[in-house]
């Protein structure tokens, strides 16, 4: 029958056939009123009698339901209760989770920018619910005669008929979602129909319908009664299926916005020596327990998602629905592990294919899921969590994610490269050794020190530095942030090169940092806090703009395409920064993604230096939609960025756009005299 149905509801004549049939009945329905074979009465009718019998089906009804609401419901709760405790959690700051509630929930805010008309539609039902709760309990105390709400009073009046409009808000709302789901059927909603889906709209529909049509019975008391006793069966069967269903999030989401880990993508700290990521279900926590129960399955993590989005296995909403189905079937105390180890072994499996390790270490930690999610997931700590349990246990094993932390281990830098090569370029550079008299201290990560293309970017910001006045001085010697360790779940690499850089700054009286890299920036100020506390520091974009006016203006007029680095736009909320400084150089286009939907470079995460990719390669996409936006040059404010992008750009034919940083946009403008050392 299920089969059936898929089939046709995927045939689109029978999607026509279904819209038309809603068509003429929706036609009907409103042809009836209008030609008043139906009448319409301002005041809701309700029965005003009800027999001991019906009391004691409705008591029998309501226990029933309640009863198996709490068979899935209690089991969920101890699931989520006997996680382990989140060692870091804290309700600091309960201003921003008060203004997240209001947001979130109350407005449906996020629900709304990401996803305008269905958002629209989803708040509706979800507003129009909470305008019934008082009309549902109102509802159910009639019976007993501890009705607080009468038809008859003004008060009781005013309440029905403002819930009538929302009755309608509703039933138009869910039929419109119901036609999305069913008939229009967007990919990232998933391949599978959701039939409890389309059960709940019914439901829904049919609550709304059976309270509007008592305003259209007047007092016969037949028809009164049957509608009440129909809304209060709709009730009855409703209640049941929440924690059954997706619709769990009606329960759970106003808790998970309210409890979500302060800060956007953040790696929570390890709980103890003995604690080495999420390996197994007893390292799974309270926070992510109830943060995996909560998912309405909307797909836009998956939407977003730039490895979901070039053929690869990962899919952030799998990865979330992997951890709940493992807690449902294993429980929190599980030793069975988390992540299934190849791929290839788990071809035929779905859900085990979603779970595994090849997923988990596809992500580029760009953020978009985490952004996305209108429910308060927070993806990252599950799939760094997973990479945790994969490295620190040495299960995870790949040549280059070695080859990498041995190059962080020896030589201190992601490139491996000799801690000589940097010296040189410093020499050359002519950049002062930072001795505790400068204002700044430059820093210029593994990009800036050994990247030819990041050198160019970093003698190009120094030059800017140099025009303000500005004094600076790079450390004698630096260690990379441990940025990739740690985002590829290397957390003793990571501690080392943390607890080094911030030895480093200590000793040389460092005050404020400034760097060319937002990942730098990131690592810096948020993750080496695990550790300490760093100095202040800033990304040229930011340093920049509060110096725009001081700096010369040479608009060419040439078209320029910014693109917005993952770790400086959703992980800093630094967006209208570079973009000063573009529009000072040329005319600035936008790219089709932009700002927090921007598209990802592939690099994050520690992706840039693992082997090839599967599938498309996600500069490549990337690279092609701000070369389709007709700019002439790509302007970008990461050195990570600037690099995927110049592969990409170098295969698309013979005259792709320029490619630029913010700062060699800035430079360009500077007197030549200003130029100073080789590169
Ligand atoms: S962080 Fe980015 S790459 Fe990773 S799962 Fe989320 S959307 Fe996909
Ligand atoms: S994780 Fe969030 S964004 Fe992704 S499907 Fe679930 S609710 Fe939607």
């Amino acid at each position: 029958m299920r089969a059936a149905l898929k089939e046709a509801l995927s045939r689109g004549w029978v999607r026509m056939v279904a819209l038309v049939c809603a068509a003429t009945v929706g036609a009907r329905i409103a042809g009836a009123v209008l030609s008043s074979e139906i009448h319409f009465s301002a005041t809701l009718a309700e029965p005003g009698k009800f027999s001991r019998l019906e009391v004691a089906l409705l008591l029998i009804g309501a226990g029933i339901s309640i009863a198996l609401f709490f068979r899935r419901f209690g089991p969920i709760l101890c699931i989520i209760f006997r996680s382990k405790k989140d060692k870091d959690f804290s309700l600091h700051p309960i201003g921003r989770r008060m203004w997240d509630f209001f947001w979130e929930v109350l407005c449906q805010g996020k629900v709304i920018r990401q996803r305008p008309l269905p958002g629209l539609a989803h708040a509706f039902v979800f507003w129009g619910f909470l305008a019934f709760a008082l009309v549902s309990l109102n509802h159910l105390a009639n019976p007993f005669g501890l009705a607080f709400l009468r038809p008859a009073s003004y008060v009781g009046n005013f309440y029905f008929l403002f819930a009538a409009i929302w009755a309608l808000l509703v039933a138009v709302s869910i039929t419109a979602l119901f036609v999305r789901r069913f008939l229009a059927r967007p990919i990232w909603l998933g391949e599978k129909l959701s039939y409890e889906s389309g059960v709940i709209a019914f439901l829904i529909f049919l609550l709304m319908v059976s309270y509007l049509g008592a305003f259209f019975v007047g007092d016969g008391g037949a028809a009164v009664k049957a509608l009440w006793w129909m809304h209060t069966l709709t009730l009855l069967v409703f209640l049941p299926l929440i924690p059954h269903t997706k619709h769990l999030h009606l329960v759970l989401s106003p808790l998970t916005v309210f409890l979500k880990r302060d800060g956007f993508s953040k790696i929570p700290p390890l709980s103890s020596d003995e604690d080495f990521g999420l390996i197994a279900g007893k390292d799974v926590t309270q926070l992510i327990s109830l943060q995996v129960y909560s998912c309405v399955e909307c797909g836009r993590c998956t939407e977003h998602c730039p490895a979901s989005n070039t053929g690869k296995v990962l899919n952030p909403k799998e990865i979330v629905l992997g951890v709940q189905s493992y807690l449902n079937q294993s429980g929190p105390a599980s030793d069975a592990p988390l992540l299934t180890e190849a791929l290839v072994e788990s071809r035929d499996n779905p859900p085990a294919r979603y779970m595994s390790m090849e997923a988990a270490f596809e992500c580029t930690t760009c953020g978009s899921c985490e952004y996305q999610c209108p429910v308060g997931i927070q993806h990252l700590p599950i799939i760094i969590g997973l990479r945790r349990g994969a490295t620190n246990t040495g299960a995870w094993e790949d040549t280059h994610g070695t080859k990498l932390f041995l190059a962080l281990e020896k030589q201190g830098n992601a490139l491996g490269l000799s801690a000589m090569e940097r010296d040189k370029f410093i020499q050359k550079q002519g950049f002062p050794i930072f001795d505790g008299t400068q204002e700044y201290c430059l820093w210029l990560g593994c990009m800036g020190g050994y990247d030819p293309k990041g050198r160019e970017i970093v003698a190009d910001f120094a030059r800017v530095m140099r025009y303000l006045g500005t004094s600076f001085g790079v450390l004698k010697k630096e260690k990379c942030t441990g940025d990739p360790a740690r985002r590829l779940g290397n957390d003793l690499a990571f501690q080392t090169m943390a607890e080094s850089g911030l030895k480093s700054f200590e000793a040389t009286k460092v005050q404020k940092i400034v760097s060319i890299c937002p990942h730098c920036v990131r690592t810096i100020s948020n993750d080496w806090r695990e550790y300490g506390i760093a100095p202040e520091i800033e990304h040229h974009s930011e340093f920049m703009a509060r110096h725009k006016d001081r700096l010369p203006q040479q608009n060419s007029g040439e078209s320029i395409v910014y693109h917005d680095p993952c770790y400086l736009g959703r992980y800093r909320d630094v967006y209208e920064e570079p973009r000063e400084i573009v529009a000072r150089a040329g005319e600035l286009v936008e790219a089709p993604r932009s700002h927090e939907r921007s598209f990802c470079c592939g690099a994050g995460g520690g992706l840039a230096f693992l082997g090839e990719e599967t599938g498309e390669r996600v500069s490549h996409v990337r690279a092609a939609e701000l070369v389709a936006t007709g700019a002439k040059i790509v302007s970008t404010a990461c050195p990570f960025c600037n690099t995927m992008f110049r592969d990409a750009l170098s295969s698309m034919g013979d005259a792709p756009p320029q490619l630029l940083d913010i700062a060699q946009l800035t430079a360009r403008a500077l007197p030549t005299m200003q130029k100073t050392g080789e590169r």
